[in-house]
């Protein structure tokens, strides 16, 4: 089943859903066909794809960075919300399941807003830096596998401008950041994630507690 916002019954969030919820066909579709996948609990709730493609747009973004696409929610909440010339640089390991992104990116128009980086993304972004692009992008989602969460983080904070906004996926982690008995390394690292920017005054920061948990980190115009 695939993610939604924690901690809802199922009438309430029924009701969330059906008053507030304006979720494309094309969404939908991709929706109903990562439900029968086996891993389709790595799919965004729709809720948070309409969110983040809120804040795209509050912050006026054009240049953006996903990591982890998985089958491409996310990717295209964000690729419909974003201008023309508005463009995402998506990192993913897997061929497989990025195939199915592809393809609905292609069916909702927006492929060539989207460059497809198949490489562990701590590499690509690190080539980001190389090539002098930090500070140039305006908003990153970050999705990918939780151990590298700071290595992500980090890198994403210089590649962003001042006042650019990351957003950080899974952050309350199905509530198994709250049972001390969990100690697995990825509920792990994520604490410490959480703890980390708790106190990270080089960002505004603020945890969302929407779909699995969404913390949204502000640069701020200092340090970095
Ligand atoms: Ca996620």
């Amino acid at each position: 089943m695939p993610k939604k916002t924690l901690g809802l019954e199922k009438e309430l969030y029924d009701y969330f859903l059906s008053a507030s919820l304006r979720e494309p066909e094309i969404l939908f579709k991709l929706r109903q066909e990562t439900a029968s996948h086996p891993r389709a609990m790595m799919q965004i709730a729709p809720e948070q794809g309409q969110f983040m493609a809120l804040l795209v747009q509050l912050i006026g973004a054009k240049k953006t960075l996903e990591v982890g696409v998985f089958t491409g929610y996310s990717s295209l909440s964000v690729a419909l919300a974003l201008p023309a010339d508005g463009t995402i640089l998506a990192c993913d390991i897997s061929e497989e399941y990025t195939a199915i992104a592809r393809r609905y990116w292609q069916q909702a128009g927006v492929a060539d807003k989207i460059e497809l980086r198949l490489a562990p993304a701590v590499e690509t972004l690190d080539g980001l830096l190389a090539a002098n692009a930090a500070k140039t992008f305006d908003f990153a989602f970050i999705d990918g596998d939780k151990e590298n969460y700071d290595a992500y983080y980090e890198r994403c904070l210089q590649l962003v401008r001042p006042g650019g906004l990351i957003a950080i996926d899974n952050v309350l982690w199905s509530g198994r950041v709250a049972d001390p008995l969990v100690q697995d390394e990825s509920t792990q690292a994520i604490r410490a994630f959480n703890e980390k920017l708790h106190h990270d005054e080089r960002v505004t920061v603020s945890l969302v507690p929407i779909a699995d948990g969404l913390t949204l980190a502000l640069k701020r115009n200092i340090g970095v």
